[in-house]
Formats: C-alpha cells, structure tokens, sequence
C-alpha cells in the first residue's frame, strides 16, 4: 500500500469523523467494512508515523489502552452552579424581577435540565485540545483522551472556532439497563455508571460504553465574526458544526406565563418516556449582551435559573406548634422547627393547615419529621419521621379574643368579629399594595391605632382623627401628614378596588372583574343583584354556584352591607361613575374579551367599565360571540386564538380613539 501524503492523512481522518458522528446518528454513510477499511488504513499509518498523527485523529474513538490519570485543569470560563425554582410561579418572580432589571425585552430559553455529567469543551482553532469535567466549578480533571471516545464530540469543527463548549453527558436509559444487567456490581442509575465510566483508566474501556453528549452553552472567543448575539444563535451555531443538542426547545417571553406553564406541564409529562434521565428544565435570558449585563453572583448566573420537578426534603424537629388567627377569623396551626436548609432556604415556621391535618400525620412537639417545599413553594411537613408519644391537640379558645373556637368544616375559626387578630388582619389587607395601596399604615401603626381604640373597622379609618395620635412616639407632624394624605388618597380609588379591598370572602379582584364586565356597576346593584336575582350571576363565564354561594351569604351579612353604609358616608364611592348620555350607547352590540395589561386602564376592570357604560358587553374568554379582543401588553393565547377567529383586535391606544 502507498504511503499517505500529510494532506491525505488529514482528508481520510476528517472523512472518518464524518463517518463516525453519522453512524452514531444511525445513518451511515458507508458499509461496516467499508469504515472499517478506512479506519485501519489510518491507524496502520499512524502506528508507522506517530509524528504524523493528528491530536483530532477519529482513532482516538476507540481509545486506547495508555493509562491516563488526570491531572487538574483550571476552567478559562466560569462553570458556575444554577439558581433553583420548585414552582413555575417561582419562575414568574424570577422572569419578573429580571424584567425590571433590564429596559431591553427580555426573551428567554427553556431547555431540559439534563441529568449528567457536566463537561466543558475546550476548542482552539477548531480543534478539540481539551476536555475537563466540572470539579469544583473553578478545577476540574482532563479527561480529554476518554472524551475523544465519545462518537457524538466533534473532535475538529469545519470553522476555526476557539471557544468552550459546556454540556452534558449521559448515557441513554436503555444502554444503561442492557450494560446494567451485566454488571456484578451494578450501579444505582445511568448517571453513576456515565460518571464511573469517564474516569475510566482505560480508554479503551470508556469506548465500550455507549455515552452520548449534549452540548448547551458556547463561548466562543474567535473568530470575531462568530461570536453570537443571542443563545439560539449560539446553539445554532453549535448545531452547524456538528455538536448534538437536545431536541427540547422553549422560547418564551415574561409576558406569557400561561405558555410557559404549558410548557413546564408539557415536559413533566414527557419526562418517563424520554431516552435520557432530566430532573429539570433551565430557563435563560437569550440575549447575550443582557447576560453580561446581569452577570452573577458567586455561585450562580443572575441570567439563569433552573427549575427542579422534585422539591427537596429535609430532617428536622418541630420545638413548637401555636395557632394563628387570620383576618376572615380562620386559625391556622403553625409549626416552628428546628431550623433546616431546604433547597437552598432556611426553613423555620411550616403552616399546618388545619387540625385533620394534624391528626393524619400524627404530629407532636418534639417529633422528628421529614419537610419539603412543595411545587407551590411553601414549606411542609411531609411525614413524621419520629414520633414523641403525644399527638399535638387544638386549643379550644382563641389566643387573641379568648373566645371559644368553632369548628366549621375542616378549620376552626376564631367567631368573634371584633377579635383583635381578625380586626388587625382586615385592615392590613384593606390597606396593602395591590389593595387601597395606603404605604403609610404599616403593621406597627395599625397596631397603635387598634390598640388606641382609633380604629375598629377599615370604615373607621376615613374618619379617624390622625390628629388624636400627636404625643404618641412616632407620630410626629411628618408621619401625621402622610396619614392623613394616604387616606386621602385612597378616596379617590376606583369603586372595584374598594370592592375588591374589604376582604369579603371569593370578592377578590377576578370576582369584581367578572361582575363588571357582567354589568354589575355599583355596591347596591350587586346586592340587589344577589337578593333578588342571583341566578343571573351563573350565566357569566367564570362564576360558578359555589361562588354565588359564599358570595351571598357573606356580602349579605350585616356586617358587610353595616360597612358599606359607613364607608359611604365617610364619602367613597361604592359605584362606578354614571355614564354621559351621549357614550352610553357606542357599543351597543359589541362582545369585548380583555387581556393583557394597560397603561391607563390599572386594574383592567377600569377598561371593561368603560365598555360595559357604553352598553357593550365584556366576557372572560375568547369565543365565537366574541367581536372585540381588547389587546394590551403580554397579551399571550386569547391573542392567538383571536386572531385565528379573525376578531377585531384594538390596541390601548385605539380604544382610547374609540372611546372619545
Ligand atoms: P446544579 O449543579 O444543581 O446547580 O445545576 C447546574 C448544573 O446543571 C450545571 O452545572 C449543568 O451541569 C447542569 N445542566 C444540565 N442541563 C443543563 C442545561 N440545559 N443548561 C445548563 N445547565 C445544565
Ligand atoms: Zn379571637
């Protein structure tokens, strides 16, 4: 055989390595003895020539049988830790708070969070020169030489790339069984043995083993022209030289929440049946700058957060279990543990929910039990691991008031309307953010004014003397103003946020939307409404019996309709301002749905009362009766489904037009 020129050895390598990634992909290009033909005429060549062979050679895929330890190698690129979430509500926060640190849109990425072994990539010029493992984030091992056996790593790249590539290597769920089953000592999971295997002394032996790679990050120093803006260019760049990526892709701006839950369902579903082991997705800001922008933290990205399927546990004791009386009069059991680290949070206070609760899970002071943070965030005790002897028992009187506890339903409740708790609760719930918004009644005034007999009801606070405070500590002329400026301006909130602030029972802010966009204008109308006619209610999208239920027993109290008088003569408005004569029939015949957010119309009830005054009529979800969809910022699916209904779309700025 003719000896091989130095370009022919480089043309049959790189013709192999073509070979060998299209036959992990399972479509080969060439018959078994065709490439194994080729392989041995390189290999032969190589033996002969050891000078002459190339450090990206695909004989390497084989390995070989040279022991190789493997010495530590300091990361040139940060290989930093992850933030985590347990809920898709914890990724709204997230996307929100990252939202406001930036004026640019922000677009983020959803990827599977792969249940490997993190790698990094090291290319100069196109070549393959290096690949270490994780370590401690700032060192980790060069495994180069047992990575080169990994038919899915492109060992040299058709651009002069020089640049670190992070990702994942796994070994699939069905090679982990078949290679499993043949083990004297077998491994608890394909990540174990994918880990076992890539310390592997030999080679050879790593080669044995099918693992794969998915590659997830690049950061490419040169060419200048390559460097990508934005991660779905960097992955597409990965993808055109050949790196295998995860097929799972999201794309999702922080506007549409609903979608991105979609999505987060979508995967959880996906996840048993998927070839690779994940317990996660990460989301990650698209855009390059941005990140940059963002930066990190010690230990993790600013620009980037993974959310996990399972919520960690812990072990902890609980030293103390009191009950707390919330402002409808509801008591809630609470357990103080001793504090624990669960998912990256102290944990000190659990809520217990109710008294079964209690009793199915056996509970006492002084049992070790096992805690978790559930999908929904909050802390809870999941089993008691340890049991004292004595199961913890309800209190009979209520710790504020002193009265007899009730048992309705599942909870006890506290039945005293002028309980301490409960009065303070109330007023803090009227006066919060989102609510009638008052910044200057914090916790610690409410407290003096209750305890100073000022203020019994959120009525009383729009009569109050703010003056009767001058002497108290604390409440100098400065602190006095803004009172009486807070509650000044909480006159003037619209009719639905004083609705939606009294803290009836189902009365939130969506209840109140509905109603209005059912024509329900004013306080009396509604009770009217619910007197007279409450079946009416039924027929708006969103309403159903339960909630008619509560809402008539509970706004019909006397209590209630007591303080919407009171409030009424202390000046507020219970109704929704009267129409002009000359609006009140424009949009006659018309059937609005309303989403997204709005710049002049916050809450967006103001805008659904605007129309329902002009006789048209509102409803919660797109359909075909549906003749207007009302469009603000984020709109998400009722936008789409709009459109493909062909709807007329109105943006604020129109309304606004249409409106005058
Ligand atoms: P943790 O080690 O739990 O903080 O999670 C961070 C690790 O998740 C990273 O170091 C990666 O090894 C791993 N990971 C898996 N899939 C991805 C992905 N798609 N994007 C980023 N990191 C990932
Ligand atoms: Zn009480």
């Amino acid at each position: 055989m003719p000896e091989l020129t130095p370009d022919e050895v480089h043309s049959l390598a790189r013709t192999l390595l073509d070979q060998q990634v299209a036959y992990a992909q399972g479509r080969p290009l060439v018959s078994d003895l065709e490439y194994d033909r080729l392989f041995d005429r390189l290999k032969a060549h190589e033996e002969a020539h050891p000078e002459q062979k190339l450090t990206w050679s695909p004989t390497q895929r084989v390995g070989s049988d040279l022991s190789a330890d493997f010495p530590e190698f300091s990361h040139t690129v940060p290989v930093l830790s992850l933030d985590k979430a347990y809920s898709p509500a914890e990724v709204f926060t997230w996307l929100a708070k990252t939202a406001k640190l930036t004026s640019r849109s922000l677009t983020v990425t959803a990827e599977q969070k792969m249940d490997g072994l993190s790698l990094v990539l090291y290319y100069k010029e196109g070549v393959l020169e290096r690949a270490v493992t994780r370590g401690d984030g700032t060192k980790g091992n060069d495994v180069t030489g047992n990575v080169k056996t990994l038919a899915t790593v492109p060992l040299r790249l058709n651009l002069p790339l020089t640049m670190a590539v992070r990702g994942e290597v796994f070994l699939p769920k069905s090679d982990f069984a078949h290679l499993n089953a043949q083990l004297e000592e077998p491994y608890a999971n394909p990540r174990n043995l994918a880990a076992g295997t890539l310390r592997r002394v030999k080679s050879a032996e790593v080669a044995k083993v099918p693992l794969k790679m998915f590659v997830y990050e690049a950061f490419v120093s040169s060419p200048e022209a390559q460097i990508p803006q934005s991660h779905r260019a960097a992955l597409d760049l990965l993808a055109s030289q050949g790196f295998p990526l995860n097929p799972h892709l999201g794309l999702f701006e922080p506007e549409h929440n609903l979608e991105l839950e979609a999505f987060v369902a979508e995967q959880t579903v996906l996840r048993p049946g998927l070839e690779w082991e994940i317990d996660g997705l990460v989301f990650k800001v698209d855009d390059l700058a941005l990140r940059d922008e963002l930066g990190a933290t010690g230990h993790h990205p600013r620009w980037a957060l993974a959310y996990k399927f399972e919520s960690p546990q812990a072990r902890t004791f609980v030293e103390e279990i009191f009950i707390q009386v919330g402002r409808t009069g509801r008591v809630t059991p609470v357990a103080r543990v001793k504090p624990a680290q669960v998912g990256g949070t102290t944990v000190t206070f659990i809520t217990l929910h109710n008294n079964a609760n209690i009793e199915t899970l056996g509970l006492g002071i002084g049992d070790e039990v096992a805690i978790s943070r559930r999908g929904d965030v909050i802390p809870a005790v999941e089993e008691v691991l340890e049991h004292q002897g004595t199961v913890w028992s309800f209190p009979p009187l209520c710790p504020d008031c002193s009265w007899e506890l009730e048992l309705r339903g599942a909870h006890h409740f506290c039945p005293n309307s002028a309980c301490p708790a409960q009065v303070k609760g109330k007023l803090a719930f009227f006066v919060g953010r989102g609510q009638m918004d008052i910044e200057s009644l914090g916790p610690e005034t409410l407290e003096v004014l209750v305890s100073q007999g000022l203020v019994r009801d959120v009525a009383d606070l729009f009569t109050c003397d703010f003056e009767a405070l001058r002497g108290v500590p604390g409440f100098g002329d400065k602190k006095i103003a803004a009172l009486k400026e807070g509650v000044a301006l909480a006159r003037t909130r619209p009719f639905t946020t004083l609705l939606a602030s009294l803290g009836v029972p189902e009365l939130g802010k969506k209840l109140v939307e509905l109603l209005v966009g059912a024509g329900v204008l004013s306080f009396n109308q509604l009770v009217e409404t619910l007197l007279q006619n409450p079946e009416s209610l039924l027929e708006v999208h969103g309403i159903g019996a339960k909630t008619l239920e509560t809402l008539k027993t509970e706004l019909l109290a006397p209590a209630v309709l007591g303080l919407a008088q009171r409030l009424q003569a202390a000046g507020l408005s219970l109704e929704a301002p009267p129409p002009t004569a000359a609006q009140s029939q424009s949009l006659l015949g018309t059937v609005w749905c309303v989403t997204g957010s709005f710049v002049g119309f916050n809450p967006r009830s103001l805008a659904e009362e605007e129309i329902v005054r002009r006789s048209g009529k509102v409803v919660s979800a797109v359909s075909g009766k549906t003749t207007h969809l009302l469009a603000g910022a984020g709109a998400g699916s009722k936008l789409e489904k709009a459109q493909g209904l062909g709807l007329r779309i109105v943006s604020e700025d129109e309304f606004i037009t249409l409106l005058q």
